[in-house]
């Protein structure tokens, strides 16, 4: 699922996302996730790592455990462009996505992937429908490991948290977490925010 399928499910003229043509290929730097908090026809969680220049993306409809028991679901959607990582605010209602958006944790992250002993390249990774990532969030940490239910793209995942040092059953950082990671706004103020500044 392309990042053309990002574009021709948008009018860039209503909605404020970014349309991704900025490059940042060549890049040195560790590779970027985030994961918005999206109050859409129903509220999920947009999970995004860097992979090959665009984010895969994923929505979580629990949003992100830090118990090793769950196992949350993980909905794979269309790649979206390295910029989207920034945005924060409100899609229009009549939109596709239509709905606010807020970042609610974002940082970088390390592949920790391995087949047979051998280190495993995220992409090949992403392909083969199992990887492992330490992610380095303001709310979120430590290992997760990302597994599709099947062989085909349009399959399922599921998003685990691994059993490392910083699981911890008894958090709930979906329930107990409400601000934003980027301005500190709740989904509410984000919404008078942009209705504000409309007006
Ligand atoms: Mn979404």
């Amino acid at each position: 699922m392309s990042e053309r399928e990002y574009r021709s499910k948008r009018d860039f003229r209503q909605t404020r996302e970014p349309r991704g043509d900025s490059d940042r290929s060549g890049s040195d730097a560790s590779p970027v996730f985030v994961i918005q908090k999206h109050d859409a026809s129903s509220l999920h969680y947009d999970f995004r790592l860097e992979i090959d220049g665009v984010l895969k993306s994923w929505a979580v409809p629990k949003g992100p455990s830090t118990d090793p028991r769950d196992k949350r679901l993980a909905i794979p959607t269309e790649d979206h462009p390295l910029d989207y990582a920034d945005f924060e605010g409100v899609i229009p209602e009549d939109e596709y996505g239509g709905g606010t958006v807020m970042i609610w944790d974002r940082g970088s992250f390390r592949n920790i992937t391995e087949k047979d002993g051998d280190k495993q390249p995220l992409d090949r990774a992403w392909e083969n429908g199992h990887l492992l990532v330490e992610l380095d969030g303001q709310k979120i940490y430590g290992g997760y490991a990302l597994q599709r239910t099947g062989s085909g793209e349009k399959d399922n995942w599921l998003l685990i948290k691994m059993d490392d040092a910083t699981a911890d059953a008894r958090q709930n950082p979906v329930s107990t977490e409400n601000e934003s990671a980027k301005t500190g706004r709740t989904m509410r103020e984000i919404e008078q925010d942009e209705s504000s500044s409309e007006s």
